[in-house]
């Protein structure tokens, strides 16, 4: 299996409730490293430029406001297969239908504070770590 690396975001709803540490294990756990990772306050333009790919959703606006709404941590996870083994570790988009055992149904509020974000494709990976992240802060 192929060594990837893929973007995760730990969401406003989590550090809130000062589950940074939680999660981290959670995703240890999984078999991710996490190889470069900080904690900021995401602009709404900055909110609105990661999310572009929804803009057309109904709850575009809603979710600029709640990943604006505290801080987040964004973090490079590298492993095999780290793309869907990270997927698989959050579980599904809305927590009542994750499976026991995940990120998202042990900690998510609900479908849109939803605890964790998580890369898509390997390709969407390559983009979104570009967003948060320059070569030189990433250390695998
Ligand atoms: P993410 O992209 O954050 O890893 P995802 O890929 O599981 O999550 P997407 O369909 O890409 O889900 O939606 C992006 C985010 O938008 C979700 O994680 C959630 O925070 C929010 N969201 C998705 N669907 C809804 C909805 N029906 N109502 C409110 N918020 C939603
Ligand atoms: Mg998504």
């Amino acid at each position: 299996m192929p060594i990837e690396r893929t973007l995760s975001i730990i969401k406003p709803d989590a550090t809130r409730r000062n589950l940074t540490g939680r999660v981290n294990a959670m995703l240890e756990a999984a078999g991710l490293r996490i190889i470069a990772q900080k904690r900021l306050h995401l602009t709404t333009a900055q909110a609105e430029a990661f999310y572009a790919v929804h803009a057309a959703r109904p709850f575009y606006r809603d979710l600029v406001t709640f990943m604006t709404s505290g801080p987040v941590v964004a973090q490079v996870l590298e492993g095999e297969n780290a793309v869907a083994r990270n997927r698989e570790a959050m579980g599904a988009t809305d927590p009542a239908k994750a499976a026991p055992g995940t990120i998202r149904k042990e900690l998510a509020e609900s479908i849109e504070a939803n605890s964790v974000h998580g890369s898509d494709s390997a390709e969407n990976a390559a983009v979104e770590i570009a967003f948060f992240f320059a070569g030189i802060e990433i250390t695998g």
